[in-house]
């Protein structure tokens, strides 16, 4: 399936699924373009969805495909939003070309790099790839869990998981945010962090959640 279009139209629906049931005259609006009919029709015929009256369904064929592609739109949109701190209103653009090139193969390597994340920057769900359940791989993550860490590595904070939301506003306050450098102090009985001269103990849940770049000194 090389047609751009079909690809763009399958996220789409997608997304549409994420929110509500989808109608179609939601979708044909969202899509935005004015071939839309003809679109469709292609996902129909290499029966990816079926249309009826005014309801749109996925094929277990294109649920398959449409996870596909929502994994490689979001990862995509991780690389550009944490690591590459492009603005949102320029890597949206990006991830929207990028989730037609990448392949299978790359897009496990951006995961593994990015240390399998769960979510995108707007806090939706991520697909799992092969990747993220398998442990043999060969691509170190650049990104990972601030448990990872040595002691005395020094390391940024890309990005926070938002499992445990209700306790971020503590830390935030104490500049616990991406962006912002951290040094790993202690590890047992419980994790220390150096941020902002101040020291700062976390629980090992908060430590997973939070994911990190190794700092060179
Ligand atoms: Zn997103
Ligand atoms: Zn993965």
């Amino acid at each position: 399936m090389s047609d751009r279009r079909v690809d763009h139209l399958l996220r789409i629906i997608w997304m549409a699924y994420e929110k509500e049931a989808p109608e179609l005259k939601a979708i044909e609006k969202e899509y935005g373009n004015d071939d839309f009919s003809e679109v469709l029709q292609l996902l129909i015929q290499e029966k990816l969805v079926t249309v009826k009256g005014d309801e749109i369904q996925f094929t277990a064929q294109g649920k398959r495909a449409g996870e596909e592609i929502i994994r490689r739109y979001r990862l995509a949109e991780r690389l550009f939003a944490d690591l590459l701190e492009i603005p949102q209103s320029d890597y949206e653009w990006l991830a929207c070309n990028f989730e037609h090139i990448l392949s299978p193969e790359v897009t496990d390597s951006v995961c593994t790099f990015l240390g399998h994340p769960r979510v995108c920057p707007h806090n939706r769900p991520i697909p799992q790839g092969k990747c993220c359940v398998s442990f043999v791989n060969d691509v170190k993550p650049l990104v990972q869990p601030l448990t990872t860490l040595s002691l005395g590595q020094k390391a940024r904070i890309v990005y926070i998981f938002p499992v445990h939301k209700k306790r971020w506003g503590q830390l935030h306050q104490f500049g616990v945010f991406p962006g912002n450098t951290i040094k790993l102090i202690q590890k047992r009985p419980s994790y220390v962090i150096e941020i902002g001269g101040t020291t700062l103990a976390l629980d090992d849940e908060i430590c997973r959640d939070i994911y990190v770049k190794k700092l060179m000194d």
